[in-house]
């Protein structure tokens, strides 16, 4: 496997991210990069070097396709949520959309967005992750906790409740407002209030 040497760049590397939680994933060598290429990579223009022979910038996202480690272990525990500002506008056929973060990540288990997300559950659980409006996630009183920007590791994410039978508790050791058990006391009201604010949060998710 070897990488075709970049006469002007070398190896040509670019410190790969995750597009979940926005942390370096690794390192890539890319050698030679043509134009079309640097396109499909997302990289920004102007293109030092095109046609031929682009300049690889220094961090490159990889995508959805490619969760980092920890995001991918992540996601095979629970789906994940990040919270995104109340006008943001998701992605449709034909319009890219436009998403702005506002810092937030939970992993909830199946069941919660079997609860939560009504009809939108099915392709959530499938996706393994979704965007959440912070109108919306801070009506289901999603966690916030201290994260600033992204998490740096997994135990900085902060779970919710049925994650395995053990439960998860704050990495710091203390029981955390959200260890296993803790869900079935978020006030949904009764089935009437639920499904109002099922319909409510399902209109907002992106
Ligand atoms: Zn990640």
């Amino acid at each position: 496997m070897g990488v075709r040497l970049s006469p002007k760049w070398g190896v040509n590397p670019t410190i790969t991210t995750c597009w979940y939680c926005g942390k370096e994933s690794g390192l890539a060598l890319l050698g030679r990069v043509g134009e079309n290429r640097a396109k499909e990579m997302g990289w920004e223009k102007p293109y030092e070097g095109a046609p031929y022979d682009v300049k690889a910038p220094r961090f490159t996202c990889l995508g959805p396709a490619y969760p980092c480690e920890e995001c991918e272990k992540a996601m095979k525990i629970g789906v994940m949520l990040i919270s995104i500002t109340n006008d943001s506008k998701p992605p449709t056929a034909t319009d890219e959309g436009s998403i702005t973060r506002s810092g937030a990540i939970a992993i909830v288990s199946d069941d919660f967005v079997k609860e939560a997300f009504g009809d939108l559950a099915e392709s959530a659980l499938k996706r393994r992750f979704s965007f959440v409006t912070d109108k919306a996630w801070d009506t289901l009183g999603l966690p916030r906790g201290e994260i600033e920007s992204s998490p740096s590791s997994l135990s900085e994410f902060l779970f919710l409740s049925k994650l395995d039978e053990k439960g998860i508790k704050h990495p710091d050791g203390s029981p955390h407002s959200w260890e296993k058990g803790k869900i079935e006391e978020i006030d949904l009201g009764g089935d009437v209030e639920l499904k109002e604010l099922r319909d409510k949060f399902v209109a907002e998710i992106a």
